[in-house]
């Protein structure tokens, strides 16, 4: 797939997918296993993907893409990487599970350990979601607190808790956002805007001996990438410590991918002090579905079974996992940082250049090579900002691309993201699909507002 320029699809029809899809619908609920998988919010039917090898998809009717979804963050080396493939066939050949403690397990927790500052201890887990999930009870046996605080727009997967994000006024309750949280749960969560730590010291004069962790994406990526503002994660450290409360650090998405030490790499360290807890995943699963939350082993101690706080998981630290994402962070050279970044800034140049010669506003963000295009103008610092934008010139631009062979993000609420082996020809595929994915925002306004 990588020979030189792969096909691009001509024309929507997508027979092989159209038929899966259908076929979906019957057995998965939406069809899909995960929803904005599903093309929800910019409609059609989703490719469903053969194969993948480096910075290309291919999907059951024989299309080629270039992927700037990888896996939604995982495949920082490009997909089927072939060190991380060896890693996998030699230690599958060896067992595939064994609910006993085996040695990727420790070599992994050790890599995470040596480059993150602040993790003295981690614990292996399957999945972002689990990872917060387990860190914020582990920040609630802490501190004897049951509250939390996050802010709007951050998603840190599909905890009860953590799914609450309506309501930006000063610590206002969040009513649920799913149903099926129940009330009791969503009233444990206090949400405020992203990047207004006025707010959280007003959370903190109301409910400040409740509230047992502020939980905050390190760089948010969920809403579009909207970094914190200079001072922000300081001023979250600085107001946690005085009340007594836990702060947490998700880099779920930014760990080991701005950075090889995630965002704290590029942010910190903070004079006010380093967060409690982190928590990580997609990179250091190298595509295999594990996870980790580490931090002060003080607070580590408390888990079980060193300590009262319960997490256990059957498949937790499974071998073949760990040593996919073992080779995955081993394989994160400087180089690899480098190519990241020239990538990025090809695609996101390109990108600027042309939706500005096309007069279509927007605005790019970044966070380290991560960066997110917003179908508005001026500075987007929360998530009343990210939802201001013309999403239907994003979905007109979408389906541009996609026809160019271009598979970005079915959503303008996420990051786009690249990999090493994101090279020149795959950088000039996405070149070549942006006038016309330009020219469908230009007819769409001339359709939607004539
Ligand atoms: N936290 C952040 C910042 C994320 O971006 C995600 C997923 O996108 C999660 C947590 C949840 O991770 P998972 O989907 O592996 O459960």
């Amino acid at each position: 797939m990588t020979s030189a320029q792969p096909s691009a699809p001509q024309s929507a029809p997508l027979p092989a997918s159209d038929a899966l899809f259908e076929r979906a619908t019957k057995v998965i609920p939406g069809g899909v296993n995960s929803p904005v998988r599903a093309f929800g919010s910019v409609g059609g039917t989703p490719p469903f993907m053969a194969s993948a090898e480096g910075a290309w998809l291919r999907d059951v009717d024989g299309n080629d893409y270039v992927d700037l979804i990888c896996s939604w963050g995982p495949m920082i080396l490009g997909h089927t990487h072939p060190d991380v493939l060896a890693a996998v066939h030699q230690t599958a050949s060896k067992g595939f599970s064994f609910g006993t403690p085996s040695e990727h397990e420790v070599a992994l927790v050790e890599e995470i350990v040596a480059r993150v500052e602040p993790v003295e201890q981690a614990r292996l887990v399957n999945s972002g979601t689990e990872a917060t999930m387990s860190a914020i009870r582990l920040a609630r046996g802490y501190t004897g607190r049951s509250k939390v605080l996050k802010f709007a727009g951050c998603y840190h997967g599909h905890v009860d808790a953590l799914l609450a994000s309506a309501g930006s006024g000063v610590a206002t309750f969040a009513l649920p956002d799913s149903a099926g949280v129940p009330a009791s749960s969503a009233g444990e969560t206090i949400v405020v805007p992203y990047n207004d730590l006025a707010a959280v010291e007003a959370a903190f004069a109301e409910h400040g001996d409740e509230i047992a962790a502020v939980i905050t994406e390190a760089s948010p990526g969920n809403m579009g990438v909207v970094p914190p503002r200079p001072g922000f994660t300081a001023g979250l450290r600085r107001i946690t410590t005085a009340q007594g409360a836990l702060l947490i650090s998700d880099e779920v998405m930014t760990g080991f991918r701005c950075s090889p030490a995630g965002w704290y790499g590029l942010e910190g360290p903070y004079a006010e002090g380093a967060p409690d807890l982190f928590t990580f995943g997609k990179v250091m699963g190298g595509g295999f579905p594990t996870a980790a939350f580490g931090g002060r082993a003080e607070v580590m101690q408390r888990l079980a079974p060193s300590g009262p706080v319960y997490q256990a998981g059957t498949l937790s630290g499974n071998p073949v996992a760990t040593a996919a994402g073992l080779a995955t962070l081993r394989g994160c050279t400087p180089a690899v940082y480098e190519r990241l970044d020239v990538a990025s800034k090809a695609i996101a140049q390109a990108t600027t250049d042309e939706l500005s010669r096309a007069g279509i506003p927007h605005r790019i963000q970044w966070a380290g090579s991560m960066f997110s295009v917003f179908f508005r103008e001026g500075e987007v610092r929360n998530y009343d900002d990210a939802k201001d934008q013309d999403t239907a010139a994003f979905t007109a631009f979408f389906h541009g691309m996609l026809r160019g062979g271009v598979h970005l993000p079915p959503s303008a609420f996420e990051t786009w993201f690249v990999s090493a082996a994101h090279d020149d020809a795959a950088v000039n595929r996405v070149l070549e699909a942006l006038p016309a994915a330009a020219k469908a925002v230009t007819d769409s306004f001339a359709t939607i507002r004539p």
